[in-house]
This record gives C-alpha cells, structure tokens and sequence, in this order.
C-alpha cells in the first residue's frame, strides 16, 4: 500500500480524527450494543457508523401499491400484497418438509411456502394478523403461490401509507438479533440526523455539474430514506458513478505507472518480413478488423511504451493470424519472440501453423514444451541464448528460470483465462527493458467486464469474420430424438464429416459423469461399430500419453468420431470436423456452450451443433439453450451470460477484490461504467497527479481507497 502511495506521488498524509463521530465504533448507536454490534462486524463487516452509513438498501418497497390476489397473472415478475393469514401448517416429511401459509386479501388467496429457514419464519406468522407479501409468483397447475416471500407484520390500526420503504440484506443471525431488513433500517434511521453537516464531498464540483450528481451528503440520506423513486434514483446514480469512477481511477492511475515506469522497446521499420509475407505468401486479404487491430498494434510498438494489450475476438477470427504479423515486425526489428499457449496440443498447433507460414521466410522456430526431451532443450536454451531463435513457441515450460533470451523483444500469449496476471508478470521480467505483450483471448468478455478486469491493457477486438465462413447451424433436441441424431451423423459421416460428441464434467458428481461418459461411448460404439467405424474417447482419467494418442487419431482421420469430456474445450483446430454433440447441454455454461461449439465449423463445409437435453429444464438452461439457437456472436453470447451470472461467476473468485462493489452492478451499470471511466481518463490526462485544488478530495479519497482496499493495490 505505502509503495502505491509513494508511486502515485502523493504527499498527503491522511489524519484519522479520533473525535471524527463518523468512525465511532458501532456499538456505540442507540439500538445497537455490544452483541449486536459484535454480529454486525462478523456478519455484515460493519465496525463504524460510517460503515452502517455505506451499508446500503438493495431494494425499496413502495408502500402505496398493491395488487389484488386475484389479479396475479404469469407475467408478474414479483408482486406486493397485503391480506392477513389464514392458515400455517408444515407439510411432507424430513427432507421434503415445506411450511405453507395461505394469505387472503379482500377476494382472493395464496398459499406462502418456505422450503427452507423453517424454525425461523414460523414464529413470525400468526394467523388473522394483517402482513404485507412482497415476491414472484410461480404458477401450479391452476393456482399460484410465493415462495420465500418478504413478509412484514402491519400492525393491526396502522394505516398502510408512508412512501418508500428500504430493504437490506440480512440473514439468520442478523434476524436473531432483531435484525432482519426492518431491525437494520431502525438503526439507520437513529443514525440519519447525526451525520448533518459531517460528510464531506469526494468528487469535484466539475464533475458533480458535468453528470448532474447529487452531493454525497444528500445522496447518503436520500438512499436510505427517499421520499419517491426520483429520489432513489438520484441518490443510486450519484453513489454508483462515484463507486465506478474509484475503480476506474484507479485502474487508469495504475496503467499510468506501469507507463511511466516500463520503456518499451522501438520498433522502427515495419520491415521486409513482414511485408514479403503479406504481399507474397498471404493468400488471403485480412479482413478490415484485422486491419484496424494491426494499426493498434503497430501503433503501440513504435511508441517507446511498453505495449499490454489484449486482443479478443471470437473462435477463427483470425487472432493467430494478427498475432504472427506482430511476432514478424518484433523480428523485422531484431528481436528475439515467444508465444505461450496453455496447453501442449495448442501449443503444437501453433507450432505447426506457424512453420507453413514461415515455410519461405529466413525464421529460426523451435517447440518448447514440458516433453522437450533434454538434449533438445538443450539446444534451444542456447540458440535462445545466442539470439540464434528468433521464436519460440510453447507451454509454461516457457516460464522457466532456464528459459534465457538474448533480447526478447515480444510475448503473445494465447488464451489469457488459463494463465494468471502473476505469470504475465514472469515474462516481463525476461529483458531488462520488459517485451511487449500481447495477450489474446477466444473467451468474449463483456465490456463492461473488459474495462474492469483487463483495465490497465489496451484492448482490441476483432469484431468480423474471414469473409466464406458459414454460420454453424445450432439446434436443440431432446433425449428422446437420439436415434434421429445418430441417423444424421452417420450421413456426416459418409459424406467424411468428423463429429464430436461432448458429455459433461462437473466435479461434484464426477463419478456421475464418468458413468454417463462410459455409457454414451458403449453405446455409440454399439451404434457405430468397427471395422467401419473408430471411435476416440478422451477423458480427464487418462494418461496424458493415452490422451494425446486418440488426438492425434482423430486429428488425422483415423478415428471418426470423437467422444470426450470438455478436455477439448480450448483452441483443438480439426477443419473436417463439422458435428458438435453435446450432452445434457443443460449443465453447460454460456460461455462453454459457445467454447465447444467453436470447434467445429473451421471448414469449407455446413457445420452443426446439436444441443441434447432432458425435458426437465430450468428457466436458465432454457434461456442458456434459446440463447445458443438464436446467435453465433460471442460478444451477444457473452452479454448474457453476464445477465445470468454476474460477474463473479465468469471471472472466477480469484480476481473477486475488484467485484466488491457496494452499489454498482457489472451487468446493469454498462453505460455508467463507460462514463465513469472516461472521466477517470480525462482527468488523469489533464491533471496526471491530481494536484489541481478541485481535485484534491478526489485524490484523498483514492489514497483512503488504497488503504482500506489492499485487494484493489494488487490487481493486475
Ligand atoms: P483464431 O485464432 O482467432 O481462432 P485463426 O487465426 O486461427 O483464428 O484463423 C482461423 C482460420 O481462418 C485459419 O485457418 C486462418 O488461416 C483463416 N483466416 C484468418 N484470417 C483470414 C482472412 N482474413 N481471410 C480468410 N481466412 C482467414
Ligand atoms: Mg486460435
């Protein structure tokens, strides 16, 4: 944290006021005490008044409407009711247990229904008590009910007006202490009217006036008491373009750093490799995004900054192909190059791709991988070392201390999700001036995705496909057309199509699968038997020789189909495959849906994806599913999985500091997320150090961000 402060150039030092009312700790609040206070820390992370005040409603009930129980219809997405009980009664046994409670307003009623948390919410209901239901309404059969609904108690003479009401994530041991939504928004509300005055501005009366925000004083009190709508949504906006802004801020400041800090080596001339491969051995013209991407690059190799760029594009975009026009200038200026690739088979693939397009050139391009037998390895670590190699193509074998380079002039590095930021790291450290880099990516990420987690890189995305390609043709099928399937792949077959058939690998039940697998193999070998037929199978439970041995039985048409689990999810290039199977396509994610379906349709030929399910789906497969059907566009495939996810999910936990945001919403907050960013851009490009007088709230409360926020300090 303090080498950040230090790098930023910040003088400021920040005095924590002990008489500061707002960080007095918590126990302290009318309402609150010691065992509260101690559940409030465990439970919700909230030590101070200040953290309370940060503390905020996910949601707002508005107390002036509701529906009439008989006017629920299928669409509702949730409803707000109010009746009194009729009913309570727990039904089925043990593990099956639910608790119902039927609800009746003026004409109509609903049955409440709790699978879980039962010994909690039976003693909150009684029957005749008036309540107010707030929840979505799934339709059985004729009749509809809630289940886990919000539920309040209206106390019996009180009239049900009063505006908005707040709603705050709680949980059992909040509630036990008294502090459900209602519990919380009580302690807020003794808080409230001893803040007047105290809060202090952290944005600059620039950009308050350019994005029309409130101040944070009013915006702290309007989100937990709002009078309207209108004032939830100014308060939301205000609290989440400043939450967005920090982030983005910081990102853009760290960037600055690594700019200032990391030269990058010149390359001057674009250079006779790489214009005699375009003007001679290209046999294609690039499509207009490569072009546009090649431009990018080119621009950041002769800028004397260190470039990091991140170059997406959807599966046989052409990235490869961009990728090796980059490697030649890097050569053409007397570098030495490495491409990374995160496994073997890809990186073979490279290997091989890459020694027919330099058939014709004078380039030195070895292999290097965790199979290098020694004798070679020696060889290659010292023609690296003599700058004989010009590229190196492999695995994390590249990573290795051995691994020696006389002037590494450019890293590409394939498939960003399968290495970490730390090992993008490593590979700066192979010169002393660090290479460029080049990261690229087959995994769409949303934008607003983009912007965060690959902030401080440049990104680029081809957004076009070589011209020919034809669309795969996605269908979805249930068990049940199985025989109609295996008719449709024996005519691919016939006509020398290769098909893939893919089951599922979930770790839970991964005995479950592994017998589904070895089912599905006997018995589409029974439907496709020798001598007529091979079939390969491919599994995690294999020796990786074994492994690679049914590869390469597939990849050279031996075997015609090709059973496996999602081992071959990432890059396998096989041009003469033109069926994707995939079983019980439920269990697959969006993104992994579009990764193997990415596998086929690499040639001349129709390609198809077949999507196998059971009839029982949830409202998310299906959407996974329709999704799939309706679009081949990866970054349209990637927005939804964003929508049905969130964030954390698609990036994994490990990056998951970045995604603690208190307000702003990844998948909602896309535009916002643009502005907040481009402000953070313009402000650090007219005042790089945040000196100006209007920006020094700004620049204190990044320097408090970096402090409390040690997981912001190590990103990237
Ligand atoms: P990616 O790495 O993005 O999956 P590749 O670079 O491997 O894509 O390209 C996929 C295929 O398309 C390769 O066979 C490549 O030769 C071909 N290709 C690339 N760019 C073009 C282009 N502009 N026109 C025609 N074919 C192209
Ligand atoms: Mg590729």
């Amino acid at each position: 944290m303090d080498k950040l402060t230090t790098i930023y150039n910040f003088k400021i030092r920040i005095t924590i006021d002990v008489n500061n009312l707002l960080l007095t700790p918590i126990e302290y609040l009318k309402g609150v005490g010691p065992k509260r206070a101690d559940t409030l820390k465990q439970e919700a992370g909230i030590y101070t008044y200040w953290d309370l005040l940060n503390f905020f409603p996910f949601r707002y009930i508005d107390r002036s409407k509701f529906i009439l129980i008989e006017s629920i219809t299928e669409t509702d997405n949730a409803v707000q009711i109010n009746g009194r009980i009729k009913s309570i009664q727990e039904v089925g046994a043990k593990r099956a247990k639910r608790l119902v409670a039927i609800i009746e307003d003026s004409i109509g009623q609903i049955e409440l229904v709790w699978f879980k948390g039962i010994k909690w919410v039976k003693p909150t209901l009684q029957i005749g008590a008036k309540y107010i239901v707030f929840g979505k309404p799934t339709k059985f059969g004729r009749k509809y009910n809630i289940a886990h609904p919000d539920l309040e108690k209206v106390e019996s003479n009180k009239p049900l007006i009063g505006g908005l009401q707040p709603v705050y994530h709680s949980g059992d041991k909040l509630s036990n202490k008294g502090l459900n939504s209602k519990g919380l928004e009580n302690i807020i509300k003794n808080l409230l009217p001893q803040i007047e005055g105290l809060i202090q501005e952290n944005l600059s009366p620039e950009l308050l006036s350019k994005f029309n925000l409130i101040s944070k004083a009013k915006a702290l009190l309007q989100v937990h008491k709002p009078l309207d709508f209108y004032e939830v949504r100014s308060a939301q906006m205000r609290l989440k373009f400043e939450e967005l802004f920090f982030l983005q801020l910081l990102l853009v400041k760290q960037k600055q750093i690594a700019q200032r800090k990391s030269r990058g080596h010149v390359f001057k001339v674009v250079g006779d490799l790489f214009n005699a491969f375009y003007n001679e051995h290209l046999p294609f013209e690039l499509t207009g995004a490569q072009k546009k991407v090649l431009k990018e690059i080119r621009g950041d190799l002769r800028s004397g900054i260190q470039m990091n760029r991140l170059l997406q594009g959807d599966v046989g975009s052409g990235k490869t192909l961009v990728a090796f026009f980059t490697l030649l200038m890097a050569i053409d200026n007397g570098f030495q190059t490495a491409l990374m690739a995160p496994t073997e088979i890809l990186a073979k693939q490279h290997f091989q791709t890459i020694k027919e397009f330099v058939e014709k050139l004078p380039i030195e391009v070895s292999l290097l991988t965790g199979s290098t037998k020694v004798a070679e390895r020696r060889i290659i670590h010292e023609r690296l070392e003599n700058g004989a190699l010009h590229l190196l193509i492999g695995t994390h074998a590249l990573l290795e201390d051995k691994v020696k380079f006389k002037n590494l002039g450019l890293s590409v590095i394939d498939e960003q999700h399968r290495f970490g930021v730390a090992q993008r790291a490593k590979l700066w450290r192979k010169n002393k001036i660090p290479p460029h880099i080049l990261v690229m990516t087959a995994t769409p990420i949303p934008r607003t995705l983009a912007m965060t987690f690959y902030g401080d890189l440049d990104v680029s995305v081809i957004d076009e496909l070589p011209p020919g390609r034809k669309q795969v043709v996605t269908q979805h099928r249930f068990d049940s057309a199985r025989l109609t399937v295996f008719g449709f792949i024996e005519q691919e077959i016939k006509k020398g199509g290769q098909v893939y058939i893919v089951y599922p690998l979930i770790q839970e039940s991964e005995k479950l699968d592994y017998k589904d697998l070895m089912d599905g193999y006997e018995s589409i070998t029974r439907r496709f038997p020798k001598p007529a037929y091979q079939v390969s199978i491919v599994h995690g439970k294999m020796k990786p020789a074994d492994k690679e041995m049914e590869m390469q039985r597939f990849v050279s048409g031996i075997s015609q189909i090709m059973v496996a689990t999602t081992v071959i999810e990432v890059g396998v290039n096989i041009p003469n495959a033109s069926i994707m199977v995939i079983e019980s396509a439920e269990k697959f994610g969006l993104s992994q849906l579009h990764q193997l379906r990415g596998r086929v349709g690499r040639g001349a030929d129709q390609s198809y994806c077949i999507l196998m399910t059971s009839y029982k789906l949830t409202e998310d497969a299906k959407k996974r599913l329709d999704t799939m059907v309706r679009t081949n566009d990866g970054f349209e495939i990637a927005e939804v999985d964003l929508k049905l996810r969130g964030p954390g999910d698609i990036m994994g936990t490990q990056q998951s500091g970045l995604l603690d945001l208190k307000i702003a919403d990844l998948a909602k907050d896309g535009q916002l997320l643009q502005y907040a960013r481009n402000a953070a851009f313009d402000l650090v490009s007219e005042d790089p150090d945040l000196k100006n007088p209007e920006n020094v709230r700004i620049r204190q409360e990044l320097v408090n961000i970096v402090r409390n926020r040690p997981n912001w300090s190590r990103i990237s």
